[in-house]
């Protein structure tokens, strides 16, 4: 008889597994590390400026990267200034708002699409209004994106008028070729046009990668375990189904896998 809190949709990594990925990431010649930012490298904040990487993580990131082989990418739904604020002194591979911009090397940022952002007028008088209607919610407005972010609120109310938002928006999002992100505690309504995914995929297409892993913990990082190759592996940090192959318990266990790859 299963368990009931079994979830046999991803393995947890244990000794085995880890090895497999340590002896993985020693013989890769051309290495990426694709990384989210929030619930995975840092706990999740009700303040999202709060969240800023420790000297620690900092630390841990710079010895990843230091290395010729890696190619180590922070990919985040944050704003590209708060990426830059904190990270763009390390040699990263930088995207900000799931996929919307990238920076790598002394390139500065630049815009992966430039979708139509004329949507926002029409949809955030609908987002105004669930913050009226929601103690707590407010709006984050990025360049390719609006998030209604109810992290703040009451978690029973949020949740239940986060769904009713979702009702609403899908008729508004259909021909518009947006798409709805639920993230945590956050609705996001961004473009199609850019994704994890399809960042991945380009990143991809850059080099012949024969290490690849990547680690998220909700459902904007989906995408990002749908664009790792078989070979790679694609680590869910937390529980709950997840298109990932493995999966970690908790924000420092997936820090202790990293820092294990660093003392390789
Ligand atoms: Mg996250």
């Amino acid at each position: 008889m299963p368990k009931i809190n079994e979830t046999p949709a991803q393995k947890m990594i244990n000794k085995n597994e880890m090895a497999l990925i340590v002896n993985g990431y020693q013989s890769g010649a051309a290495r990426l590390l694709l990384l989210d930012y929030d619930g995975t490298l840092v706990q999740f904040d009700e303040r999202p400026e709060k969240a800023v990487p420790d000297n620690d993580l900092f630390k841990m990131l710079a010895s990843l990267a230091e290395k010729e082989e890696s190619d180590v990418v922070i990919i985040s739904g944050r704003r590209r200034e708060f990426l830059e604020r904190h990270f763009g002194e390390l040699p990263l591979i930088l995207i900000a708002e799931h996929g919307a911009w990238l920076k790598s090397g002394a390139g500065g940022w630049k815009p992966s699409a430039t979708p139509d952002t004329r949507w926002k007028d029409e949809i955030r008088p609908l987002l105004e209004l669930y913050c009226d209607r929601t103690p707590g919610a407010f709006i984050e407005e990025k360049d390719f994106s609006l998030a209604w972010d109810y992290r703040r609120s009451d978690v029973e109310l949020a949740s239940m008028r986060a769904m009713e938002l979702k009702g609403n928006l899908l008729n508004m999002v259909a021909n518009r070729n947006l798409g709805i992100l639920e993230g945590n505690r956050v609705l996001e309504i961004k473009s199609l046009e850019v994704s994890k995914a399809k960042i991945t995929s380009y990143l991809l297409s850059l080099k012949d990668y024969d290490f690849i892993l990547g680690m998220g913990d909700d459902a904007t990082d989906e995408d990002l375990f749908a664009a790792i190759p078989e070979r790679g592996y694609s680590i869910k940090v937390g529980r709950g189904s997840s298109k990932a192959r493995y999966h970690v318990a908790d924000v420092a266990s997936a820090r202790s896998l990293l820092k294990k790859l660093v003392e390789t």
